[in-house]
């Protein structure tokens, strides 16, 4: 299988073009596709040069390879002949030319680390490494972090226990204020997984069970005293000798994005029409699954299209804006609500717009690195949103205006093309109404003549307008998200108008 990167390397900034994807790339040749490659590497045609052989590569052997054509890369303790793929790069030659002849696996990491390059480039593999690249090497090869005496204190642990119907792993996290957002677990196939996320860290209990056990999972968080509990329910009741085969992550803490993605199947449940040409998407999680997506972070979804997996990352929303701002909305955990941009020439939307309902598509764990305390401390929010920008928007806002007591103003600017295009306008018009400290405002960049608000770009002056503390010295956090160049434009604006680094998040992949 394939699993196909939009941009495996970031472009120079003079031949940016940014596609809305939201990744800048480089303008490709006609019949260079993403879906143009995945043909040739369907076509049985020699990629590598090497007839199918694999052969082992010296360090100086790998460096020899280094023009454009004859350019061969190493990735994780693997080398690829790069050369046949050039042209179809979104980042564009330039990029993948800063790796030639090299290891390029911390200039891959830096950009996607999610892509599944080994699926992609499979057809141009020369072979492995004989001697380990400088580089440490990620996923691929064993990798188990040696951690100094402190780290280990830190290091939770697990036991588990049973009774005639059920099956109890506690974990113990040595940490206060655990919460269901931290815990991340699955029960597919005899196979039990369960995540816990500590800081930047991820602890994985991960073990082929030794019994069958039925299809739910109870996870119960002790919060204060940091300890979780997973109950399964045995399928049989009968004593079990050993919970289970510790499988290869068993029991290992390292840094979260040292573990690979996981991925777990979900329902498409619903359908329902956003605007002309976004949709909400309601998928359901196995019930053998407790997975909370936490504010401000994204999943990746994956499909084969083509016979060819290919990765995308969403924003999980709520499935509306609640304007019963009282309590925090509370939701069961059961689904994931995507709103979803289908682009007309749109590899990975137009295959998921064809997904029926009933059919299913893997979903991973989340990622992203906005911090919920971000904005508990916050007295005025700025929420600059474009296009399906607004996503991260969602849960932020309904976040903010529940249970941030210090909050005095939240402010969303929503920069869409035309009024047709603008997501939610009702929903949020209305809890403008609702709540006197959320005001919203939407600019137009190509509105009909119709239009009586404001119409513009994201610039200067329209900042300085609209971002401004409600008091001297107030706590300010502004978020941005939207087509990397409107947020990169945006966040230089706000760094001019003498926001801090601290005071901005934008969003990003
Ligand atoms: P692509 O096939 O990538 O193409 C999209 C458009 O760009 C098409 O019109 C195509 O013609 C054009 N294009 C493709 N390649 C190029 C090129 N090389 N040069 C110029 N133009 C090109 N989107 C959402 O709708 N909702 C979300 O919640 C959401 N969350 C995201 C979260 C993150 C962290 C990130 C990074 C992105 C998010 N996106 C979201 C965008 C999403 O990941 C996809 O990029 C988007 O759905 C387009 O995918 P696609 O395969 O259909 O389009
Ligand atoms: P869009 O409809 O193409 O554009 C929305 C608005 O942004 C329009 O007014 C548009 O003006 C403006 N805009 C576009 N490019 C700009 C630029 N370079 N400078 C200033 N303004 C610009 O947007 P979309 O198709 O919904 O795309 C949304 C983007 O958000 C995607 O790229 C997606 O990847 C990204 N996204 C990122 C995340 C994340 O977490 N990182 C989450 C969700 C979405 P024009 O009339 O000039 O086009």
């Amino acid at each position: 299988m394939l699993n196909v990167p939009p941009q495996a390397f970031p472009a120079p900034r003079s031949q940016q073009r940014v596609a809305a994807g939201g990744r800048a790339k480089v303008p490709l040749k006609p019949g260079r596709s993403l879906m143009d490659w995945i043909r040739l590497t369907k076509s049985g045609k020699d990629l590598t040069g090497l007839k199918g052989r694999l052969t082992e590569v010296t360090e100086d052997e790998l460096a020899k390879h280094n023009k454009k054509e004859d350019c061969w890369i190493c990735i994780r303790g693997f080398v690829y002949n790069v050369t046949p793929y050039m042209e179809y790069h979104p980042g564009g030659e330039d990029e993948l030319m800063k790796a030639a002849g090299t290891d390029g696996t911390d200039l891959f990491d830096q950009v996607h680390r999610w892509v599944n390059y080994e699926s992609m480039l499979k057809e141009c593999l020369v072979g492995r490494m004989a001697v380990k690249p400088v580089s440490a090497p990620k996923g691929m090869l064993p990798e188990k972090k040696i951690l100094g005496a402190s780290a280990k204190d830190l290091t939770p642990s697990y036991d588990w226990f049973q009774t005639d119907s059920l099956i109890t792993i506690v974990i113990y996290t040595k940490q206060k204020n655990m919460n269901a957002e931290l815990v991340i677990v699955d029960c597919q196939d005899k196979q039990l997984r369960g995540e816990i996320i500590v800081d930047d860290h991820s602890y994985l209990v991960e073990i082929g069970l030794d019994h069958a056990v039925q299809g739910d999972v109870a996870v119960n968080i002790a919060e204060k005293i940091g300890k979780v509990e997973i109950t399964l329910k045995k399928k049989d009741n009968i004593h079990w000798k050993m919970l289970g085969q510790h499988l290869e992550s068993h029991n290992t803490f390292i840094k979260r994005t040292d573990r690979g993605l996981f991925y777990r199947k979900c329902k498409l449940i619903s359908k329902t029409e956003v605007t002309h040409d976004t949709k909400l998407l309601c998928l359901m999680l196995p019930e053998s699954t407790h997975l909370h997506v936490p504010t401000g972070q994204h999943v990746y979804l994956k499909q084969i299209i083509a016979g060819t997996e290919v990765v995308k990352p969403y924003t999980p929303v709520l499935p509306f804006l609640p304007l019963d701002l009282k309590e925090p909305s509370r939701h069961d955990g059961a689904y994931i609500y995507l709103m979803i941009k289908i682009y007309s020439c749109g590899l990975f939307t137009q295959a998921l717009d064809h997904l029926q309902i009933g059919d299913y598509i893997s979903v991973s764990n989340p990622e992203g690195n906005f911090k919920k305390s971000q904005v508990q401390t916050s007295e005025d929010l700025f929420l600059l949103a474009a296009g399906t920008g607004f996503t991260p928007m969602v849960k932020l806002l309904s976040c903010a205006l529940t249970e941030v007591s210090c909050l005095r103003t939240v402010k969303l600017i929503f920069f869409n093309k035309t009024e047709d295009d603008i997501l939610w306008r009702n929903q949020l018009e209305q809890l403008a109404l609702k709540d006197e400290r959320f005001e919203v405002q939407f600019i137009l960049s190509q509105p009909t003549k119709d239009w009586v608000g404001k119409q513009g770009k994201i610039s200067l002056s329209l900042l300085s307008e609209f971002v401004k503390r409600s008091k001297k010295d107030s706590k300010v956090l502004i978020c941005i998200c939207g087509p990397t160049p409107f947020t990169e434009q945006g966040v230089q604006y706000l760094k001019d108008l003498g926001y801090s680094q601290e005071e901005i998040h934008a969003f990003t992949a």
